[in-house]
């Protein structure tokens, strides 16, 4: 492979040395291959390689080592913080890197990280198995399981890396791992949470579970503060099986929605009560009594249909923050059906998350997720038109989220935004941050896989 340096990169050079795509400004699909998830990330990477197999990413790594390359690494491309698309560098696109092998009896599956939960979530549901990714269909598997993973199994079979056997990792220097509890048991912990910052992931081994109908659905309840904490503290009581979102947020013109509802405030839940749909119609009764339902769609359905079709043309521009919390009583639901109205964008929402369960279970140090006893995530955010109005956002869901900050500090990473160090660092509290730093310095001295919710390497050479 040819390599000059980064101004005179020769794209048709650089292409046949890959199996997969080489995409540079030149070619038509540039504009397309660029684009992530969130609007807002303008940026023009000098190329991407949409890679074919382990040997291209070996190849992009090195690349991006000898060419001097700012290296971003995307599989879903959904990164909050933009972080899978960098200006003039190089992306390391994962996208089409989709194999699936499902061990049914072993119910086991390996999966490159191309994949989105939405496709891995039919494909198991084929043998009536599941593993637990999050609330999105279009997700990457690579991004949201190295962040941990919170979804509608959280809480009965915990985080995504809860159900993460094991992974194929090539790190900085072109070495290809194999890791699992007893093969670099380092990087394995570091992995479960520590996002993109050790390598880049080839493939990851998952258990599957027995999940195939489930009862679950949309519940759209009145958004009073009284309501909102008996939905919270309904969820909490409820069995393992279910897991629930509750947004807070105006109704969206949908349809099913009536006129006269849209634009006030609502909750619309997502409620997955995983087994016996008869049983989740009991789990599901008490929901349904807090308050007349304005629309209710729950209903016993194939788990995969959790995930709604999707518009890969909706790139929305939004700023949010991710915090946990202790209780959503009826002060803290007062308070935000008070910020919401004031939303400085088109509209506000609230997400709560009720966690507990077998996410609970897991030993705070067995991961680097260390959110374990957290009980309630919170997420806010607004979504808004105008790219160059960002700060005017950013301070409203600033403000709104030191409004709900109780005594847990800590926020999940995959949710946070570009909002500095010490927020990556809440992310990692107590012991998971030095031991975090010093694994990234044995595997990623040089920093290599900065472009993420970055974990500086030990700077006193420290890699024990
Ligand atoms: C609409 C939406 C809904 C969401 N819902 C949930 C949810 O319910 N639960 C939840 O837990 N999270 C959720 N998230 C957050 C999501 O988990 C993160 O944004 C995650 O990083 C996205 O993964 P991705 O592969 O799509 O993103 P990408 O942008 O492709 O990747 C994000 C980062 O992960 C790293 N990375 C990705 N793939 C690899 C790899 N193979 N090897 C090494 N590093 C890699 C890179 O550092 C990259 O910058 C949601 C995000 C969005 C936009």
């Amino acid at each position: 492979m040819r390599i000059k340096n980064n101004s005179t990169l020769s794209i048709p050079e650089l292409k046949p040395s890959f199996h997969g795509r080489v995409i540079g400004p030149d070619d038509a699909e540039y504009d397309k291959a660029r684009a992530v998830f969130y609007g807002g990330f303008d940026r023009r990477p000098a190329i991407i390689v949409r890679v074919a197999d382990t040997a291209d990413i070996a190849r992009v790594i090195a690349l991006a080592h000898e060419a001097g390359l700012e290296l971003a690494v995307r599989s879903g491309g959904h990164s909050n913080a933009g972080h899978s698309v960098n200006e003039g560098g190089i992306v390391l696109d994962l996208s089409e890197m989709r194999d699936l092998q499902i061990d049914v009896e072993k119910r086991t599956a390996w999966v490159e990280p191309g994949l989105t939960a939405g496709e891995y979530t039919i494909a198991a549901n084929a043998f009536g198995l599941a593993t637990g990714f999050g609330d999105t269909g279009s997700v990457g598997i690579g991004g949201l399981t190295l962040g941990g993973g919170v979804g509608y199994l959280v809480r009965k079979y915990g985080l995504t890396i809860d159900s993460l056997l094991a992974a194929d990792i090539l790190t900085a220097d072109g070495e290809l791992l194999h890791v699992n509890a007893e093969s670099h048991p380092d990087l394995f912990w570091a992995i479960r949470g520590g996002g993109g910052n050790f390598g880049v992931v080839t493939r990851f081994q998952f258990r599957l579970h027995a999940v195939d109908m489930i009862m679950g659905g949309m519940l759209f309840l009145p958004a009073a503060a009284d309501v909102i904490a008996a939905f919270i503290a309904e969820a909490d009581s409820a069995p393992e099986e279910l897991s629930a979102i509750a947004n807070i947020m105006p109704a969206p013109p949908m349809p099913f929605l009536p006129a006269e509802q849209h634009g006030k405030l609502l909750i619309m839940a997502m409620l997955v009560y995983a087994g016996d749909p008869e049983a989740g119609e009991r789990v599901i009764a008490p929901f349904r009594a807090i308050a007349a339902p304005i629309v209710d769609m729950v209903k016993p359905m194939k788990y995969p249909e959790i995930y709604p079709p999707e518009d890969d043309s909706y790139h929305p521009l939004a700023a949010g923050r991710t915090m946990f919390v202790d209780r959503i009583d009826r002060p803290v639901a007062e308070t935000i059906l008070g910020y919401l109205p004031t939303a400085t964008g088109s509209m506000g929402v609230a997400q709560l998350r009720v966690l507990g369960g077998a996410m609970a279970r897991v030993p705070v140090e067995a991961t680097a997720f260390a959110h374990r006893a957290s009980r309630i995530m919170v997420n806010v955010a607004t979504l808004y038109e105008w790219p160059e109005e960002k700060s005017r956002h950013e301070a409203w869901v600033t403000d709104f989220a030191a409004a709900l900050q109780q005594d847990d500090r800590g926020a999940y990473v995959n949710f946070l935004s570009n909002e500095g160090e010490a927020r990556v660092q809440a992310a990692y509290p107590g012991r998971t941050w030095e031991r975090l730093r010093r694994i990234k310095a044995r595997y990623d001295p040089a920093n290599l896989f900065h472009l993420n919710q970055n974990i500086p390497p030990a700077s006193d050479g420290s890699r024990g």
